[in-house]
């Protein structure tokens, strides 16, 4: 049954940062109020939402008090607790699907999910204990990365291990906790399968960025990727379609990928909307943002192509933002700044897009 959502309708978002803050942007646009759902005391989201609630993640009372007081619910951080959320099932249409919460909280999970689909994914072994992650390394060998399984994002909470000397160190840095080891992909571009499900199980997808990152960060997204990106994305479309279609997801899903000799390799997924896809803003017919909206209000979903000749988003990443004032001197720079008040080392505090128009 597909639960459309009519103009003046309210859209629970739980999370409330820039993500929170775009999807906000995006529904005001077709008429839909936001109603923010967030633990912190600052949420930029809520700055420009109709309605904010202050509550932990995982009590019940409020989660139950903000879905009766919302026509649809919707998340922009993917680490929302999935038992609190359970209980509330039922009371309000809820998209993307639990199920996908459920299995991209864990890197273990996740990536059992992509191999089951069929997907090709770098050698990887679970690790819970000093002496596994020295089994792990005889097995999977180094150079390799531990990864905590829980909670990780931006290259928080990983470690790369060069030699079998250094397996102790790492276990001790990442808080000795359940992890993945995964052996370091030799990848000559990594780039996004970005797409939108609808309720009726229709599918669109955007061109894919190319994307570069340092220290675990996205730096930029950039299109019209190289040719081998173009063409390694063809061959990961249709998997990042499987995914979907598996979870019988709705809204906008994120797939990473290595780009290596052997095709394409999964990195991981986002059940949201994702960084590598805010070029869409400017850059596509439909930015990722309405057609997350679009998705989960049962409309049909916008076109996806690229409306300009070359797009390029930049990430502004903590004093990076000093450069706002220069930025908007620049013809052609969409600056987007999220509100997010002190800048510190690593914090995404913006971007900006720049668009080449067609000549
Ligand atoms: P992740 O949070 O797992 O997406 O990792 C962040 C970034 O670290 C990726 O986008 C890659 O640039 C790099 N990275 C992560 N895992 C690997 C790997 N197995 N091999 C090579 N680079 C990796």
């Amino acid at each position: 049954m597909i639960e459309q959502q009519a103009p003046g309708a309210t859209i629970g978002i739980l999370g409330g940062g820039q993500l929170g803050k775009m999807l906000a942007m995006a529904a005001a646009q077709l008429g839909y109020r936001v109603h923010i759902y967030a633990p912190e005391a600052q949420s930029c989201a809520a700055d420009v939402c109709a309605a904010h609630t202050r509550a932990d993640f995982d009590d019940v009372a409020a989660l139950r008090k903000f879905a009766t007081s919302v026509d649809v619910i919707t998340y922009e951080f993917e680490n929302v607790p999935v038992a609190p959320l359970k209980e509330i099932a039922g009371l309000k249409p809820l998209f993307p699907p639990l199920a996908a919460l459920d299995v991209t909280q864990d890197r273990r999970s996740e990536k059992a999910f992509a191999q089951a689909q069929g997907l090709t994914t770098a050698p990887w072994a679970p690790v819970t204990s000093a002496d596994e992650l020295a089994a792990a390394l005889g097995q999977i060998g180094a150079p390799a990365i531990l990864k905590t399984a829980r909670h990780g994002y931006d290259g928080k909470g990983q470690v790369r291990i060069d030699d079998a000397g250094q397996a102790e160190a790492a276990w001790a840095e990442i808080g000795a906790q359940p992890a993945i080891l995964e052996g370091l992909v030799r990848f000559a571009h990594e780039f996004s399968i970005l797409l939108a499900r609808g309720q009726d199980g229709a599918m669109v997808a955007y061109p894919s960025p190319e994307n570069r990152h340092a220290e675990g960060i996205l730096r930029t997204s950039s299109l019209p990727a190289p040719a081998e990106v173009i063409a390694q994305a063809a061959l990961a479309l249709p998997q990042a379609q499987r995914l979907a279609h598996a979870l019988d997801y709705v809204g906008i899903l994120a797939v990473e990928f290595f780009a290596c000799d052997q095709g394409p390799v999964f990195n991981e997924m986002a059940p949201r909307v994702h960084n590598s896809g805010h070029w869409t803003i400017e850059g596509a017919q439909t930015s990722q943002f309405e057609n997350h909206i679009r998705a989960i209000c049962g409309l049909p979903l916008g076109a996806t192509a690229l409306t300009a000749a070359a797009v390029e988003m930049t990430n502004l990443i903590g004093a990076d933002v000093e450069q706002a004032p220069a930025l908007l001197a620049a013809p052609g720079a969409h600056l987007h700044l999220y509100g997010k008040g002190e800048a510190s080392p690593g914090r995404k505090m913006g971007h900006v897009t720049r668009v080449q128009p067609t000549a």
